[in-house]
């Protein structure tokens, strides 16, 4: 079939004001959060599962490749076509066809297309949301497709262990749906959960069953400096499982040079009195009970107080709660305005956590001197942004030292039985790293399944078996 002819029949299923040749695809489409611009053959925006079935097989017919895409705040360019010639980039901003909340059971059914914000502003009047928290804005489809974690992961869970049925568009165009919405349901293979996490590579999601939670009526941060780095790992095991379990949100950790990057220009004067630590906690409780009933201020308070007398705390900053998460939430950019970011989003067992800082600054320095450590993340589900500044003054990295230093970090993480995609997914960015540090068996086992779901292999971006690696800085 020939391009035009493809436009012509794309326009007829979407309308041809949702279907945009090249050239005249907007830069937003193609701009990833982070790295360069990449390039597609058209755009389809389609506003029903119906119109994506048909615009699937349409592209079948045509041979085309098809990259989805969300809100397109990914951060493994998992959503940023890069063939002007090949990929079809399918937004699914438009798809908002269904919004169905059930009160009583606490689930919704929402299109793909639907933002975070959009879903929680609709759920908050009725005491409930859909429980991942990040700084970004993604689409309901993108979250599922990168099994989104967030900083609060550690109470709610990660997407998966919120979504309860998927209904997709398969390469061939069939449409499906794979889970009933149900709580319990035992009664078939959870085949849902293979597209959370697919990075847009076995199907497009167009709808998605969530499980609702509560909202919290309450809650209280600190920032906390650990006497040393060795008293973190216990005051983790402290919070989660003495008078406070059950009501820890968050517990996320700072390097100082992350904390310094948070400040963004502004002096540390506001936080422990100027005297950053080498390591601080960001700690967080909620409770769906209100103050009158539970004072969560006033426990965090005396339990801060109790590890203070014991030694183990030697500063908090209470009852700065925003302030505490802005920091947090700024630190990434902060990093960016220092020099080029080299990210690893990583995932370790806690009690190789510090054992691993120690390890891989230590080669850092040996193997890369000028690469300095900013790590921050999310340390009580065990995720972690070991995040390296490589500084403006020096010579950029060669696409081979930038290689060997990725396969440095990955090779001490790995040899930890750590991931070296904690919650960010899989994508072009480390697609030849996901190669390189799975076993085989797996990556036979899953080429399979992929090329079941799609045999010419023309969804996403990411090849989930073992061919030969693409990723740019391989
Ligand atoms: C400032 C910032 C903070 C962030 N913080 C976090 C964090 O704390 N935790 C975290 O986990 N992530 C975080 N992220 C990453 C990002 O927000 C998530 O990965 C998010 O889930 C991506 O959703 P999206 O809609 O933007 O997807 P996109 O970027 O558009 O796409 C992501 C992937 O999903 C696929 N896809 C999109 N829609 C569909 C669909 N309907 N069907 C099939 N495949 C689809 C794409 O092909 C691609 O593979 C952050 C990003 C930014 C910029």
């Amino acid at each position: 079939m020939l391009m035009d002819d493809f436009l012509r029949a794309a326009g007829e299923v979407c309308g041809a004001d949702f279907v945009v040749a090249g050239a005249a695809i907007e830069p937003r489409y193609l701009q990833p959060a982070r790295y360069a611009p990449g390039e597609a053959v058209a755009l389809l925006r389609p506003a029903t599962q119906d119109e994506l079935s048909l615009l699937l097989k349409l592209a079948a017919e045509a041979g085309l490749a098809v990259v989805p895409q969300g809100a397109h705040t990914g951060l493994v360019r998992a959503a940023t076509p890069s063939d002007g010639e090949r990929h079809l980039l399918l937004s699914t901003e438009r798809l908002r066809e269904h919004f169905e909340f059930d009160p009583l059971d606490r689930t919704l059914r929402v299109s793909a297309g639907y933002k975070l914000s959009e879903v929680n502003e609709r759920l908050a009047e009725h005491g409930l949301q859909f429980a991942i928290d990040l700084s970004a804005d993604p689409s309901i489809g993108g979250m599922l497709a990168h099994n989104t974690g967030g900083t609060r992961m550690l109470r709610h869970g990660d997407v998966r262990a919120n979504v309860l049925g998927v209904e997709v568009a398969l390469a061939d165009g069939t449409l499906l749906r794979l889970g009933r919405g149900l709580q319990k349901d035992n009664a078939a293979l959870p085949l849902q959960q293979l597209f959370v996490g697919s990075s847009g590579s076995l199907g497009l999601i167009g709808a998605a069953t969530l499980r609702l939670q509560p909202l919290a009526r309450q809650r209280a941060v600190a920032l906390v400096a650990p006497a040393t780095l060795a008293a973190v790992m216990p005051l983790y095991q402290r919070v989660m499982g003495g008078e406070l379990a059950g009501l820890v949100s968050a517990f996320e950790g700072l390097s100082r040079a992350a904390f310094e990057a948070g400040l963004h220009g502004e002096g540390p004067g506001r936080w422990f009195e100027g005297q950053l630590p080498d390591y601080a906690l960001l700690i967080e409780l909620a409770s769906e009970l209100p103050a009158t009933t539970l004072d969560l201020q006033a426990l965090l308070q005396q339990w801060l107080e109790s590890e203070f007398e014991s030694g183990a705390v030697v500063d908090a900053v209470l009852g700065a709660d925003e302030a505490c998460w802005a920091l947090r939430h700024r630190i990434s950019e902060g990093l960016r305005a220092q020099g080029s970011v080299i990210g690893f989003d990583i995932a370790l067992r806690r009690r190789h956590f510090m054992g691993f800082r120690e390890q891989a600054t230590a080669w850092l320095a040996r193997e890369f001197p000028p690469a300095r450590v900013a790590d921050f993340g999310h340390l009580g589900d065990g995720g972690l942004h070991f995040n390296l500044v490589w500084p403006s003054s020096e010579r950029a990295l060669p696409d081979a030292e930038m290689a060997r230093l990725r396969r440095g970090i990955y090779g001490l993480v790995t040899a930890l039985g750590g991931s070296l995609s904690a919650e960010h997914g899989v994508g072009p960015q480390i697609q030849a790293y996901y190669q390189a540090f799975s076993d085989p068996a797996l990556l036979e086992l899953s080429g399979r399944l992929q090329s079941l779901f799609d045999p010419q292999r023309r969804l996403g971006l990411v090849d989930w078996g073992a061919a030969a690696a693409t990723s740019s800085d391989a």
